[in-house]
């Protein structure tokens, strides 16, 4: 096979999370990812001899037999999979305990012992017909002892005189799951991934679940890069004719399609008659699109797409980077959350925006089967592309101002200004007065009082150390914003 000048162009979003949810994967495994990037695309081809190595000849590096017979690739998938969708084994169990603790369907609690316990009966029976295992060439490892002992300490923990509490019932279920953690993570992931509901649900047939081979051979380089066996068939993704294509199957790919029907309101901008064929490489990259995604607290999953590799490559990191550090009471708007990561990109990475700035960067959030599309007017990306406008933005550090440049309500920043410089010359006494004579209850204020720049200085005010330097930085935010504008 010839995997020689192959180019990553941006295309539709999903393709485009596709390829930057591989390049995670990539990074995951060791390899420098960010050499990658030339004026926004990727010369493909140190990617695909990498792809080719670690689909077949590199190992996973697990000890344990059969995982180390496992490809690299194929252990990355599913060890990164496990970490985008759980977080680490500990997380999985606090959450999974949590939710139990927390439910008010108490019939749907028992359900889950019953079920636990059934396979742990059924090992006794016929050797566990339906519990879960792995296979490989066969040789069987199972979960049965593990899951014994989650039972038991299942039903003690959640029963009229619990015996564990909820923390000591975790550390005991981690402990347990530890002992086979890598099986573990496998088979989570795989049954994640693939199974009812499941991202990728009609690619992988429920009954290979277990069996290591049905992975590793579903996923190989002949079958990744397959050589087109005729060069007249253009793919609907990445229009090459390099691979073989094969028509969309809208059953087997139903994670593309979640309303194929309803065309053209789908998952790309694309019209149904041109998406009708994809090739090898990329159905392989479209099974990555699940970790480039950034869930948001509303249970909404989003990506930005943008007209770079490299853009979307940062964009989408410094995106979650903001969130994991958002504390809880502020609820990211995506808008905000889009700004916030223009203006990381902008003060951190050496190369700007620059001609990116002009075409469109986009937020695309999925919730359930609904899929929407969202951006930053032209004007305000040029803005906050501006590395002067982004770091002073980023040194006042008040989001209401970033709303303020957001709204492009640049007046009410300069108010904002002349308000704030006002109450840092005001003597203390005076301070406090202004602080009595204002309703404490700020719950009452309205929407369009909280939008007012005077209530805006205020509270500014209230919690600055020093409100005359942001003042003096909203002024200088404003002569740059102004001067850009020109
Ligand atoms: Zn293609």
């Amino acid at each position: 096979m010839s995997t020689t000048e192959i180019i990553f162009y941006p295309s539709n979003w999903l393709y485009n999370a596709g390829v930057i949810g591989l390049l995670r994967l990539l990074e995951a495994t060791g390899y420098s990812v960010t050499n990658l990037f030339q004026d926004g695309i990727i010369i493909g081809d140190g990617i695909c001899s990498y792809l080719e190595r670690i689909l077949l000849f590199e190992k996973s590096g697990v000890s344990e037999f059969p995982l180390d017979k496992l490809p690299k690739w194929h252990w990355y998938y599913v060890k990164t999979s496990f970490e985008w969708n759980y977080g680490s084994i500990a997380d999985f169990v606090v959450d999974k305990l949590r939710k139990a603790k927390h439910s008010t369907d108490k019939s749907k609690l028992k359900e889950q012992i019953q079920l636990i316990k059934k396979s742990k009966g059924k090992k006794n029976k016929s050797e566990g017909k339906k519990s879960v295992k792995l296979t490989y060439e066969n040789q069987t490892i199972d979960f049965d002892d593990i899951n014994n002992a989650i039972a038991d300490i299942w039903e003690k923990t959640f029963t009229q005189n619990p015996q564990y509490t909820l923390d000591e019932a975790a550390a005991e279920i981690i402990k347990l799951i530890r002992t086979k953690e890598n099986f573990y993570i496998y088979r989570k992931a795989i049954g994640y991934l693939f199974s009812q509901d499941g991202f990728y649900q009609n690619l992988y047939n429920p009954s290979w679940f277990g069996d290591l081979n049905k992975f590793i051979n579903l996923f190989t380089p002949d079958k990744v890069f397959s050589p087109a066996s005729s060069s007249a068939s253009i793919c609907s993704f990445c229009s090459d004719s390099r691979f073989e294509v094969e028509p969309i199957d809208a059953k087997q790919m139903s994670f593309l399609f979640p309303v194929f029907s309803q065309f053209p309101n789908a998952y790309w901008q694309n019209n149904k008659k041109t998406v009708a064929q994809i090739c090898s490489l990329c159905k392989f990259l479209i099974i990555h699109h699940h970790l480039a995604l950034i869930r948001l607290s509303d249970k909404s999953e989003i990506f930005i797409n943008a007209p770079s590799f490299q853009v979307m490559w940062y964009l989408n990191k410094f995106a979650r980077e903001i969130l994991g550090s958002a504390s809880s009471r502020e609820m990211r708007a995506k808008r905000t959350l889009l700004a916030m990561s223009v203006i990381e990109y902008a003060t951190k990475i050496q190369t700007t925006l620059g001609v990116w700035t002009g075409m469109n960067i986009e937020v695309v959030s999925k919730k359930d089967d609904q899929i929407e599309f969202f951006s930053l007017p032209y004007e305000v990306i040029q803005l906050l592309s501006d590395r002067r406008i982004a770091s002073l933005l980023n040194q006042i550090g008040e989001l209401e101002i970033l709303n303020q440049v957001l709204d492009q309500d640049f007046s009410g920043l300069m108010e904002v200004g002349y308000y704030l410089l006002r109450l840092g010359f005001n003597s203390s006494s005076k301070q406090t007065k202004l602080k009595k004579d204002k309703p404490a209850n700020q719950k009452l204020r309205s929407e369009k009082n909280r939008r007012n720049p005077a209530e805006i200085a205020e509270r500014i005010f209230e919690q600055h150390q020093n409100p005359t330097k942001t003042a003096e930085q909203i002024f200088k935010l404003c002569a740059l914003i102004e001067e850009k504008r020109k």
